[in-house]
């Protein structure tokens, strides 16, 4: 990290951003190569679309991997990590351009062109990225569905995107049991209307599979074929889509996230260097999956582009390369590759915390300088064991799959500031964030006044271009929260506190309605969540013919003997109920808290507090081919029945 007195201040560099866009980014635009420079930095001839760098023409797949050839061939690019099979290999820039361009010469000769889909529905291994860096490198647009969705998941994501090709593979794995891949493929493109021209299949030897003739193909036996083709990568113009990503659908139908091509490689190359602080040579870990935006822009894109090293990790957190329980695992990954930053989720941390803190010391972590958390509201109980436990500083960072990159963020590669445990910080340069009243829009600017977090346009590098093939919705998703105000709705409610730092208090439709009083789910949870006892809460409001709604909670207590034992439960449930009582209010004190062994989530980790309260409410909890164990639901429904 940059120790020297750094002479920029955070507050010139966002006001530079803010009221001189042009000049801003021109500059940052310098971070990538471009095959010819941008014509215009900035068009908002069509708001609330922008286009970003027109006239520009770059490639991805070039500045992630080829400018790197010169200077740093032999260094290592990716580190494939499977604890599912017991697997490690770590590719060099020079491979990792070998394989890239070896799957490209499959895609082109599969007819695949610029401007044509291709979906990826791959495990997290190291032939995805490949995939992924291959479809930038010709022009086509990917389309990663995340692996092991449900058959009807995918299928509405194969109709909507039209792919002429789907890479895929015989399976994934998780926790050492394999999920065939290949089945629930067929079944997607049996579903679905459309389907595509070819499939091309990874065999990693995990199941059998079955080809359809005349459309599968074995990968090994196509690239066989390319072995010594060159490909050279296609410049597109900077406004030229690079992919299509659908948000993780927590709150209904998942909307195709059109991301452009310069803007993003730009405001990526800048993050890793204004907020990440990660630099040539270094090694990111990201323990995300590539069917997420984080695992887009922080495991694939971002490390690469700014010619660090990206470990790229298959498995669970707490199992080791034997395949036997190892809650140490990640801190032994950043051991022996010398990980400079770790990135992932609060959902990953709650579930380090049911082990042994000792574990979190176990490892020499002298390469670790901090760790990222995103996806989700960071409670402080468990931001301070983390922090404490690793003795770096955690940095919370707020965004969605429609930014690309963070809305809020401690810009630490700028200025070290201080961050304050439950706030993810200030707004990232580019941003012009604001809180408004839910109902009048008004903007909010006393401090701590509750509202729901919104941004201006123009929008920023990185932020989508639209939705796929829908620009109206685009607009009245987004853009039509509030009348006469042209605002970008994060549908998150938040607070700024006198400082300026925002805090996120969950989304806009996870309010509880207790006799007339709108308390989030996240205060409650918040309050839970710091008993010792409890390791991970979630709180829904349920009908209640008196009150409107009350809070119930879901906890997993951290001794299971709270679920076995309806003494100790009774005991457990009477000091959590009494601690939101004291903390929030007696409005707020959950009718019930129930201990469970597990809590549904989708499976990028966010808790399905709508899928909860349905089944508190005897209602049908909807779609749930997105859920990640559908065995904690049911769990939930028998307790509801009794
Ligand atoms: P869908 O939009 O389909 O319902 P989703 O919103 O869960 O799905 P994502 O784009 O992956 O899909 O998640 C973005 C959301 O995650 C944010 O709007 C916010 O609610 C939450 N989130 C992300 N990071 C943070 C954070 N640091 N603190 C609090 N909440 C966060
Ligand atoms: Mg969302």
């Amino acid at each position: 990290m940059n120790t020297a007195p750094n002479p920029v201040r955070y507050a010139d560099f966002y006001r530079q951003s803010i009221e001189h866009p042009d000049a801003f980014w021109a500059e940052q635009a310098k971070l990538i190569d471009w095959h010819t420079p941008p014509q215009q930095i900035l068009d908002t001839s069509r708001l609330p679309f922008v286009r970003w760098f027109a006239g520009g023409t770059t490639n991805l797949c070039h500045n992630a991997v080829d400018r790197h050839l010169a200077t740093r061939a032999a260094q290592p690019a990716l580190i494939a990590v499977s604890t599912e099979t017991g697997s490690e290999k770590t590719y060099t820039y020079a491979e990792l351009h070998a394989h890239v361009q070896r799957a490209a010469a499959v895609l082109q000769a599969l007819g695949v062109t610029r401007g044509d889909r291709v979906l990826i529905y791959m495990p997290m291994i190291a032939e995805a990225i490949f995939a992924m860096l291959a479809c930038v490198r010709i022009g086509a647009i990917h389309c990663v569905v995340f692996g092991g969705f449900a058959s009807s998941s995918l299928a509405s994501r194969i109709e909507d995107a039209q792919p002429k090709v789907i890479i895929s593979t015989d399976a994934g794995s998780r926790g050492r049991r394999v999920i065939p891949y290949k089945p629930l493929l067929d079944e997607a493109i049996h579903l679905s209307v459309y389907k595509p021209s070819a499939v091309v299949l990874h065999d990693r030897g995990l199941v059998p599979m079955e080809l359809v003739a005349g459309r599968d193909h074995i990968a090994s036996t196509l690239e066989a074929q390319q072995q010594n083709t060159q490909v050279p990568c296609v410049w597109l113009d900077a406004t030229e889509p690079s992919y299509v990503l659908y948000t993780s659908g927590t709150t209904g139908k998942p909307k195709g996230v059109q991301r452009d091509t310069g803007g993003y490689a730009v405001a990526l190359a800048a993050s890793m260097k204004h907020i990440y602080d990660c630099h040539a040579g270094e090694t990111m870990f990201t323990a995300s999956d590539i069917g997420w935006v984080v695992g887009h822009s922080y495991i694939v894109y971002a490390p690469l582009l700014a010619g660090a090293a990206t470990v790229v990790y298959e498995g669970l957190p707490t199992q080791g390369l034997d395949g036997k329980t190892n809650g140490a695992i990640w801190w032994s990954l950043v051991e022996k590759y010398k990980v400079s930053i770790v990135f992932t989720a609060p959902t990953a941390i709650r579930v380090l915390k049911q082990q042994d803190p000792a574990l979190l010391k176990k490892h020499d972590l002298s390469s670790l300088r901090m760790l990222f958390l995103a996806g989700e509201p960071l409670d402080e109980p468990t931001a301070r064991w983390i922090s404490e436990g690793l003795g770096v500083p955690i940095i919370d960072n707020y965004w969605q799959t429609e930014t690309g990159w963070p809305i809020i963020a401690m810009a630490n590669g700028v200025e070290r500031m201080p961050s304050k445990f439950g706030s993810p910080g200030l707004p990232a340069y580019g941003y012009k964030v604001k809180i408004l009243h839910e109902v009048t829009g008004e903007e909010l600017t006393a401090p701590n006044e509750k509202g729901v977090v919104v941004f201006e346009g123009p929008t920023p590098p990185g932020f989508m271009q639209t939705v796929w093939r829908n620009d109206e919705r685009f607009i009245y998703s987004y853009w039509r929260s509030f009348p006469d105000r042209m605002v970008y709705s994060t549908f998150d409610w938040g607070i700024r506190d006198a400082d300026g730092y925002f805090y996120i208090l969950g989304r806009s439709d996870d309010v509880i309605n207790i006799a007339g009083h709108r308390l989030g789910t996240r205060e409650i949870e918040e309050s839970i969540a710091g008993h010792p006892g409890v390791a991970e809460v979630a709180v829904v409001g349920v009908e209640d013919p008196l009150k409107g709604q009350v809070a119930v909670g879901f906890a997993i207590p951290k001794d299971s003997a709270a679920i076995d034992d309806s003494e100790v439960a009774k005991k457990l449930e009477n000091e959590v109920m009494h601690r939101v009582a004291e903390q929030i209010g007696a409005l707020a004190r959950p009718s019930r808290v129930h201990f469970v062994a597990a809590l549904p989530k989708t499976r990028s980790g966010k808790l399905l507090r709508r899928a909860i309260q349905a089944i508190c409410e005897h209602r049908d909890p909807g779609d749930l081919t997105t859920i990640d164990d559908v065995s904690s639901l049911q769990a939930i429904r028998e307790m509801m029945k009794s």
